[in-house]
C-alpha cells in the first residue's frame, strides 16, 4: 500500500516558519501585502482565492483585492497592474488566469513588475527559473512539488524524473526545478510515442496533464514517488487528478492525493514568495 503524501502537513510547517518571518517584518513596521487581481468570477478562481485569503491571514499577510468584471477592457486591467507596480506597500501580485479571450494575456503578464511577480508569470521570472539564477519566483504550483519532496525527505540527486506535461505554468518550470536538484529528466506530452514506457522508468513521476486517466496503471512501477498535479472534475462531480489512484495505491511507494496533495501546498508557497518579496523590498 502506497504512502499518502498529503499536502496539509507540508503547508502547516511552511505556515509556521512564515508566520515568524511576518512577525519579524511587522516588528520593523512592514506589513507584507499581496494584491489579488481577478477578472470575472470563475468558480476555480474563487475557490483558490478563498484558500489564499485564509493562508495569508494565518501567516500575517495583508491582502488587497482588485476585482474586475468579465467585460472589463485590457486598458482597465493594465491600469490596475500599473497602480500595483507603483504602490510600495504592495509586495506581490497574484493575477488569475486564463484572462478573458478579448485580452492579450502575455502583454498583461509582462506589464507586472518582476519584483512583484510572486507566481512566475513574467518572462523574467521564468528566465530565472530556467537559468537557475535564483532570482525571481517560480510558479507556485511547480515549487509546491519540490516542497512536498523536501518535506517527506526525498533526495532528488541522481534520480530519474519524468514529467507529464510541458506547459509554462507547470510542466516546464517543474522540470527545471527538478533538473536544478540534479534529477535526470524526461518531459512527456501528447506526442510522446510510448508514454507508459517512459513513465514506468521514472523514480519520481510528476503528472501535470490535466486529463483524467492520463497516467494509467501501465505507467506505474513499484518504488515510484508520484506527484499528481492534475485537477479535473469527473462525471460524478468529484475533483480528481491525472493518475489512476487505485492502481497507484496498490503499486507505488508514495502518491499525493487529489484533492489534498500538491494543491494544498500552493498557497503556502505563494505566501512564502510574498514574505521574501517584502523582505527584499525592506532591506
Ligand atoms: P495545460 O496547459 O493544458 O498543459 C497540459 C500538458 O499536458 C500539455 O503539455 C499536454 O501536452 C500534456 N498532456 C495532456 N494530455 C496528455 C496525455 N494524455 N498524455 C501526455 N501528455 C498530455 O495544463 P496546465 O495549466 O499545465 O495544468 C495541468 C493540470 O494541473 C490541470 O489539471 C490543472 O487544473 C492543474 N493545476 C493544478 C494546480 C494545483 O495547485 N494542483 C495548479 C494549476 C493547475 P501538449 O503540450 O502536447 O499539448
Amino acid at each position: 500500500m502506497a504512502q499518502l503524501w498529503k499536502g496539509a502537513p507540508v503547508a502547516a510547517a511552511l505556515t509556521e516558519q512564515l508566520a515568524a518571518r511576518a512577525a519579524e517584518l511587522a516588528g520593523r513596521g512592514v506589513t507584507p501585502t499581496l494584491a489579488i487581481v481577478r477578472v470575472g468570477e470563475r468558480p476555480e478562481d474563487l475557490s483558490y482565492e478563498r484558500g489564499a485569503l485564509k493562508r495569508c491571514e494565518k501567516v500575517g499577510i495583508a491582502v488587497r483585492q482588485f476585482l474586475l468584471p468579465e467585460t472589463a477592457g485590457q486598458e482597465e486591467l493594465l491600469t490596475v497592474i500599473s497602480q500595483i507596480n507603483r504602490d510600495p506597500s504592495i509586495h506581490g501580485c497574484l493575477l488569475f488566469r486564463p484572462l478573458p479571450k478579448h485580452m492579450d494575456e502575455r502583454a498583461v503578464c509582462q506589464a507586472l513588475s518582476p519584483a512583484k511577480d510572486v507566481d512566475g508569470i513574467t518572462s523574467g521570472s521564468l528566465a530565472a527559473v530556467f537559468s537557475g539564477s535564483g532570482a525571481g519566483y517560480p510558479p507556485c504550483t511547480a515549487q509546491a512539488c519540490l516542497e512536498i519532496l523536501d518535506y517527506y525527505g526525498y533526495e532528488l540527486k541522481g534520480k530519474r524524473a519524468v514529467v507529464v506535461g510541458r506547459s509554462l505554468v507547470i510542466g516546464k518550470p517543474v522540470s527545471m526545478l527538478l533538473l536544478g536538484r540534479h534529477a535526470t529528466l524526461t518531459i512527456c506530452h501528447t506526442r510522446t510515442a510510448d508514454l507508459a514506457a517512459e513513465c514506468r522508468r521514472a523514480e519520481v513521476l510528476v503528472a501535470a496533464a490535466g486529463k483524467i486517466g492520463a497516467v494509467s496503471a501501465a505507467c506505474l512501477a513499484p518504488g515510484q514517488v508520484v506527484l499528481d498535479v492534475g485537477i479535473s472534475v469527473d462525471e460524478e462531480g468529484n475533483l480528481v487528478g491525472d493518475v489512476d489512484f487505485a492502481a497507484a495505491e496498490a503499486t507505488v511507494k508514495a502518491i499525493t492525493p487529489v484533492p489534498g496533495g500538491v494543491g494544498a501546498v500552493t498557497t503556502s508557497v505563494l505566501a512564502r514568495h510574498v514574505i521574501e518579496a517584502a523582505e527584499k523590498a525592506s532591506r
